[in-house]
This record gives structure tokens, C-alpha cells and sequence, in this order.
């Protein structure tokens, strides 16, 4: 099969053949795919687009004098932590992509560095590498669950939205300490109950 030796197999779901397109400069075709992670994205147990999860791709390939250009989203499932009160989240993130493939003959191919610009190769365009590195810059560096989550109490780790209002460690007098304890198991209704 001729396709062994190429490096872009048609096979593989991130590889958009361009010759459909046509070269002259000007032409334009819609593009939606969605296509697997295979490799997670991000830092595992903070924020990461999990592995097997897919990306959906919504793009427009123009050909322009220098190869293909392509613009559009890529939007991804993510899972978490969040990172004030450790509970799971998920979400969602969306990039804006702007990549240009550049002929391998070229004005930019000549002028640019191996490994500033992508290429088309046999007229094929790997969408993979672009589509992770902006989605891994995308990631929040400090996932919450809302924007106003209280965390966790530093004293007993417990989850603030879930402690009783006024909730604190003050120290006590050791004491007092026991007169508290038996406070505290008190019959529900308090003192004023008492048989
Ligand atoms: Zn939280
Ligand atoms: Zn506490």
C-alpha cells in the first residue's frame, strides 16, 4: 500500500486530506469532525481532557497563496478537582484555532524555522498537535467548582458550604473542655428539655 509510507495516514481521524479543496487561492470548504484524545490532556486529578473522550472540531480550510489556512473551534469535555474544596467538577472548554499549513515550497516554508510553521505533507494536514497544544494553554491553571467556592475549613478540612453557620475551632481552656463535651451530648432541644 502506497499509504505505508506516508506519515499521515487518511486513516487516522486527525488527518484531513486538502486536496478536495483545490489549491486556488480564495477556495473554501467547511470542515466538522470530531475525533479521539488518545493521549490525556493536562495534569491528571487537576484538570485534564481524559483519554478516549472525543474533541469536537467545527473549521473552515481556505486555501490561501501559502497552503491551507484553517480557523474555527475545538471544544473538549474536561474532569477535575476543584482546587479549594477538592471536589469533582467537569466542564467544558472551547479554543479558537488559526493555523496555517504551509506548502512545502513555499515563500513561509523557506523563510520560517522546522518547527514554527506546519506543513502539508502529500496534501495532508495533522489537525492533532495543533488542537492540544491550545487546548492544554486553555485549561483553567486553578480549577474551581464555582467562582465564589468557599474551600475547606483549614482546622478540620471540612467543606465550608457544608459546616454549620459560625462554624470555628476556638481554643478552649482544657478546663472547659469536658463541661463542653457534655454539652454537646445533650439530648437535641438543649437545656431547657431537660427531664
Ligand atoms: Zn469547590
Ligand atoms: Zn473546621
Amino acid at each position: 500500500m502506497p499509504d505505508d509510507k506516508s506519515p499521515l495516514d487518511t486513516r487516522n481521524p486527525w488527518v484531513v486530506d486538502t486536496r478536495e479543496l483545490g489549491r486556488r487561492p480564495g477556495l473554501s470548504r467547511d470542515l466538522r469532525l470530531s475525533a479521539p484524545v488518545r493521549t490525556e490532556l493536562g495534569v491528571p486529578g487537576v484538570i485534564a481532557v481524559p483519554k478516549g473522550s472525543e474533541i469536537e472540531l467545527d473549521l473552515l480550510l481556505e486555501s490561501v497563496v501559502e497552503g491551507v489556512l484553517v480557523t474555527g473551534t475545538a471544544s473538549a469535555h474536561t474532569t477535575g478537582e476543584c482546587s479549594r474544596c477538592l471536589d469533582p467538577i467537569g466542564g467544558d472548554v472551547e479554543i479558537d484555532l488559526t493555523e496555517l499549513f504551509a506548502y512545502p515550497e513555499s515563500t513561509t516554508e523557506a523563510t520560517t524555522e522546522e518547527d514554527e510553521v506546519s506543513h502539508l505533507i502529500n496534501d495532508r494536514i495533522d489537525l492533532e498537535p495543533i488542537v492540544r497544544d491550545a487546548l492544554v494553554l486553555a485549561l483553567p491553571q486553578v480549577p474551581l467548582c464555582s467562582e465564589d467556592c468557599a474551600g475547606l475549613c483549614p482546622e478540620c478540612g471540612g467543606k465550608w458550604a457544608d459546616l454549620k453557620p459560625g462554624h470555628g475551632h476556638e481554643t478552649i481552656d482544657p478546663r472547659w473542655a469536658a463541661l463542653v463535651e457534655r454539652f454537646d451530648d445533650a439530648p437535641a432541644g438543649g437545656p431547657d428539655q431537660e427531664a
